[in-house]
């Protein structure tokens, strides 16, 4: 997704983004709607006329997936869960959740929230076009009738669409809910509900397939291949999507189960805050080839000195300044226990914007972990774990 996208406005505080993308479905169903569904449901009108209600037909589809995605993003801010924006791109929307939900249950009723929201509106608009139709038939209103009905249809579909069971899609985090709920294990709730999305986008992909070769051979119509084609790019978006979030969750799983102190550096050289510059990296930087030393002073850790933070310095000065003078002072969060999980070092790596940190026990340094050791430990992790599956 590299294309640019616009913030439109903000609705329950949230931003609104359009993606790029979303232009080529705004077009897709103006163009659909204005040369295929109206002129066959509604004959006789002029083409301005048809293009016309296409383009509102286009607008209250947005409008339809905005609400949906509304609908999860209401019921996520009552469990206190940050959401960064709401993008409407080409397969739909996306409300950026800040985090995971806290329960099963708040999963669940996140989930939901979205394709309940559709499922209303749809039998809104069919009860609404059906009343207006029974109500002033003939008066010239048909239109509006036409319009509902093609309203409501489309919501109900996006509804049920979304419901089915394969994660990422919204029915697939219900799953995970049920699975993490019966397990209670979120990461290994996540890859099972992720297998099933990965099963479902192949077998949208061959059905995708199936109608795009029939559509080419001749033995159906013509205007599958279009279906065949959408298809086969949806399964893919959904596949890839499930696949990421397999791997994720493998990875959280791994990341949990080790500790700080089985990925940390035990040898932890530091140097002195009122050493010149030149003589760290003279003595340190140099004939030790780490990245960044701790800065302690009688067993006060004060901060951390980076190859950054000595670059940023012009070379002329490095006999002139300290120590002390570049680096970055440290704070508690730089400071982890040893009995960690990995991922909790990692968060803590995110959040303070630390890229190593420094591990003590009972006030003294016992190791420093970074982030390039914990990819390290992983990869190698990775390769013991391939070849015991062989
Ligand atoms: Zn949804």
């Amino acid at each position: 997704m590299s294309l640019p996208n616009w913030r439109i406005g903000r609705a329950l505080g949230i931003p609104i983004h359009v993606h790029a993308s979303w232009f080529a479905v705004f077009f897709f169903v103006t163009w659909s709607v204005a040369t295929g569904y109206l002129p066959e449901t509604l004959p006789g009108l002029s083409a301005p006329r048809y293009w016309g209600m296409g383009g509102i037909t286009a607008l209250l589809l947005f409008l339809s997936v905005l609400l949906h995605e509304l609908g999860h993003s209401y019921v996520a801010l009552r469990y206190q869960i940050p959401i960064s924006r709401i993008t409407l791109f080409i397969f739909g929307g996306m409300a950026h959740m800040g985090k995971e939900p806290p329960s099963p249950r708040a999963e669940f009723l996140i989930a939901i929230a979205g394709p309940l929201v559709s499922l209303i509106l749809g039998a809104g608009c069919l009860g609404g076009a059906m009343a207006v139709e029974s109500l002033f038939a003939g008066s010239g209103i048909q239109g509006l009738v036409v319009l509902g009905s093609l309203l409501g249809m489309v919501n109900v579909q996006l509804g049920l669409f979304n419901l089915i069971p394969g994660f990422p899609l919204d029915g697939g985090r219900v799953l995970r809910a049920g699975l993490w709920a019966w397990n209670k294990d979120f990461n290994r709730a996540t890859s099972q509900a992720a297998l099933v999305g990965i099963g479902f986008g192949v077998a949208l992909g061959l059905i995708g397939a199936v109608l795009m070769v029939g559509a080419w051979s001749g033995a159906l119509g013509d205007s599958l291949a279009t279906n065949g084609g959408w298809l086969i790019f949806l399964g893919a978006f959904i596949f890839s999507a499930a696949l990421k979030s397999r791997r994720q969750a493998a990875l959280q799983t791994s990341l949990a189960s080790v500790t700080v102190r089985q990925v940390m550096v035990h040898r932890v050289v530091t140097l002195l805050p009122d050493m010149s510059v030149q003589d760290a990296v003279d003595q340190y930087f140099v004939t030790h080839g780490f990245g960044g030393f701790p800065v302690c002073e009688e067993g006060q850790v004060l901060g951390v000195v980076t190859v950054r933070d000595v670059q940023a310095l012009p070379t002329a000065l490095w006999p002139w300044r300290r120590v002390r003078e570049v680096m970055r002072p440290a704070s508690p969060a730089f400071c982890i226990p040893p009995d960690w999980s990995v991922m909790q070092a990692m968060e803590r790596m995110v959040q303070s914007g630390w890229d190593r940190l420094l591990v003590m026990e009972n006030e003294e340094i016992v190791g420093l972990v970074t982030r390039s050791a914990v990819a390290h430990f992983l990869q190698l992790h990775r390769a013991s774990n391939v070849r015991r599956e062989r």
